[in-house]
Formats: structure tokens, sequence, C-alpha cells
């Protein structure tokens, strides 16, 4: 099984090519998501060492938060890659891959602060804020350089401090 895929932005610039299987995708609909993309970020996620990137030159990396920062083409525009410093993961958006691209959405985070112009009908979960485990951005609210802790919506009082694990 060739689990080998590739990818690139809107004009070419910047292509990749990842390795290994590929992570379930996430939306993400939290503000800084919402502004970057114009709608939600939807992003898969594997190791740095699986994947090769090209033309990383033509990448601009904005700093949102104090612990990760986005990828775009500089060119195009394309948004591309979503990083947590010392995570060793980087997430991908999963609108890049070329077809097919073996790639499933699986459940969608931040829809507390999702646009107010469209819902989320398909079914699959969907978490107030983040999933327990997995490292976001976070509201947009959230002060500089606080950790956050995000918590089940509405089954568990359990909680669990975020770690880096991508977008
Ligand atoms: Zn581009
Ligand atoms: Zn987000």
């Amino acid at each position: 099984m060739n689990d080998d895929h590739t990818g690139a932005c809107l004009c070419g610039s910047v292509r990749f090519k990842t390795r290994g299987p590929l992570r379930e995708v996430v939306a993400c609909h939290c503000s800084q998501c919402r502004k970057q993309t114009g709608l939600y970020y939807a992003a898969t996620n594997v190791p740095l060492d699986n994947i090769t990137i090209e033309g990383e030159d033509a990448i601009t990396w904005y700093r949102a938060s104090s612990f990760a920062r986005r990828g775009f083409c500089r060119t195009c525009g394309s948004a591309l890659f979503w990083v947590a410093d010392d995570a060793g993961e980087i997430s991908i958006m999963a609108g890049l891959f070329d077809n097919p691209s073996d790639l499933k959405l699986a459940y969608h985070i931040y829809c507390a602060d999702k646009g107010d112009f469209y819902e989320i009908g398909d079914g699959l979960p969907q978490y107030k804020q983040g999933r327990p485990g997995l490292l976001t951005a976070g509201p947009s609210d959230r002060p500089e350089g606080e950790q956050s802790i995000y918590s089940e919506p509405s089954k568990s009082k359990s909680s669990s401090i975020a770690r880096p694990g991508g977008l």
C-alpha cells in the first residue's frame, strides 16, 4: 500500500510530499482559523519527519499565538500549515492534497467561535472548544502565553492539559 501523498498551494510555488498515514481531518472553526481562511480550517497532521517541502522560501510564517505559527504562500495566499513550537508535527490543510487524498473529516472543534453565516450539518461530532489531547490555537480571546485547558463540552467533567499535537 502506498502511503505517500502530494500536494501544493494554488500557484504551485510550495509543494510537499508526505510519507506514512495521514491523521483524520479536524475542522477548526476558531476565530483565528476563520479569519485566515475566510471559513474554517480543515487539516490533517503528520510528524515533521514525514514531510518534505519544496519551495519553503515562498512560505511566510505568521505567528498568530505565542506557541504556534501559521504558514501561507506569499505569492498566492494559500493557507498551508500550522505548527506548534516543539511539537514535532505539522498540520497541513486538507484541501491542498492531490486527489485521491484518502482523507476523511472526523470532527469539528471550536464550534462556539464559528461564523454565524453557516451551519454544520454533516452529523460529525462538534466540540464547543478544543478536544482533549489536541493542541489548537484556541479561542482568540485567550491571553498570549496562557496554557489552555480543554474539556469535553457536555459529557465528563474531566479535563486535560492540551499537549502539542496539531490542529
Ligand atoms: Zn502559492
Ligand atoms: Zn482554529
